[in-house]
């Protein structure tokens, strides 16, 4: 695959064809059982992906997106409520928001991280939020709208700043949910706690998704909350399955969002895996960021402060030319992506919330300059030399023709350096 082959985004074919024997097995053993919904993998799945992310429960459901809802539904988000997250994620984010009743706001992120930044996100709670005198409750200044959540999220693998995001959460009386989406065993060191931390254990409850894609990923769709809250986990449970707490008793409404049995069998046995898929990640994003080390003028490579363990769902680098040089990559066979080309705060579902363009500058800028290459556990190390050796020819020719013409200088908007 290392010579003039291409080089995919993803791999999902390897590591399926190297499980094969188990997964079949999986998928007969439910045949041979008809045990199609809930049952022993579900509930061995939940018993350890619990374990995995340290927290005393996991409810599986359907996709990341109906374990975001759920969370926040049963984490006490009302219909009208605000919550708070970024506009630098996948919509899902804000989709969970809107189907939980609630509106979603956006603040801006760090420059280095891509993540939620706190000072800004104190900035919103201070300046653009007002106390309601009679109920004591956060209202959105403008909207009058209760603020009840917030919902960091750890993209591209990276953990947000969860004791900042944490401290604002308590003194505003706010709950925090985690889309930990892109995140499975991403660890983070809690000044607070003085220990490192797997995501999904750190606010008061996390969504994942296992989509194929993610670094778990079931061979069809599924999603799971993690929580230390026994009250939400509960309250997880019935809305999975129509609101029931025991069969045809029906508590509350809910909904159609259990998870699958055949693919909690399947991610059962790729957890097994996952801390070795993971390691093999990290280890791809240094061979990456030694490439690049010697081209930090030309190319940013992710930043990974000493309190986080990323588990680069995604390698995400930041250079000028970005669309030329994704045309450059795929005409040598290198498949790229965007996460993501356009903020949400600019998508048309959001138009109400009156945003528009400068409002999330950061956000913006690094929409405009972001670059995801191929990243999965079996990228060989003669690929990512030969994607680096892609990337510097067209950069480097850039940046000597740039050099060269004194009356073209660079674009005015730069590359915020690290
Ligand atoms: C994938 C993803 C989701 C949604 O997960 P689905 O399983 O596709 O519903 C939510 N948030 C983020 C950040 C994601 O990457």
């Amino acid at each position: 695959m290392t010579g003039n082959g291409q080089i995919p985004f993803l791999d999902l074919i390897t590591p399926h064809l190297e499980l094969e024997e188990e997964l079949v097995w999986v998928f007969r053993g439910i045949l041979e059982t008809a045990g199609f919904a809930g049952g022993p993998f579900v509930e061995g799945f939940e018993r350890e992906f619990a374990e995995f992310c340290g927290t005393q429960y996991c409810v599986g459901v359907a996709s990341g997106t109906d374990a975001l809802r759920f969370a926040l539904i049963a984490a006490g988000v009302n219909a009208g409520d605000t919550v708070i997250t970024v506009p630098n994620t996948f919509i899902a984010t804000a989709e969970a928001i809107s189907q939980a009743g609630a509106r979603p706001d956006f603040v801006e992120v760090d420059d280095r991280t891509y993540n939620m930044d706190a000072r800004r996100l104190q900035e919103y709670l201070e300046m653009r939020c007002v106390r309601d005198f009679r109920t004591g409750k956060l209202l959105n200044a403008k909207t009058r709208s209760p603020i009840s959540a917030i919902v960091p999220v750890h993209l591209y693998g990276q953990p947000a700043e969860m004791d900042l995001i944490g401290e604002l959460a308590e003194r505003y009386k706010l709950v925090v949910i985690e889309d930990a989406c892109q995140a499975h065993g991403a660890e983070y060191f809690s000044n607070k706690e003085n220990r490192w931390r797997r995501v999904g254990s750190i606010a008061h409850a996390a969504a994942f998704s296992f989509y194929p894609g993610k670094n778990l990923g079931a061979c069809g769709e599924a999603g799971a909350v993690t929580t230390n809250d026994a009250a939400l986990a509960t309250k997880v449970r019935m809305l999975r399955d129509h609101g029931q707490a025991k069969k045809y008793c029906h508590e509350i409404e809910g909904y159609n969002g259990r998870l699958d049995a055949i693919q909690a069998g399947i991610l059962q046995t790729k957890l097994k895996f996952l801390p070795d898929w993971n390691r093999q990640r990290r280890e791809n994003a240094h061979r990456y960021n030694e490439l690049f080390g010697a081209q930090d003028d030309l190319i940013t490579a992710p930043y990974e402060p000493s309190r986080a363990k990323a588990v680069y769902h995604l390698y995400v680098i930041r250079v000028r030319y970005r669309d030329q040089l994704q045309r450059h990559l795929a005409q040598a066979g290198i498949a790229t992506q965007v996460h993501y080309p356009m903020p949400l705060h600019l998508q048309r579902p959001y138009a109400s919330l009156g945003y528009k363009e400068g409002d999330f500058p950061v956000t913006e800028r690094i929409a405009a300059e972001i670059l995801s290459l191929p990243m999965y556990p079996h990228l060989e190390a003669g690929q990512q030399k030969r994607i680096a050796h892609t990337i510097f020819e067209l950069l480097s020719t850039k940046a000597s023709i740039a050099g060269s013409q004194i009356s073209q200088p660079y674009p005015s908007v730069g590359i915020a350096r690290s």
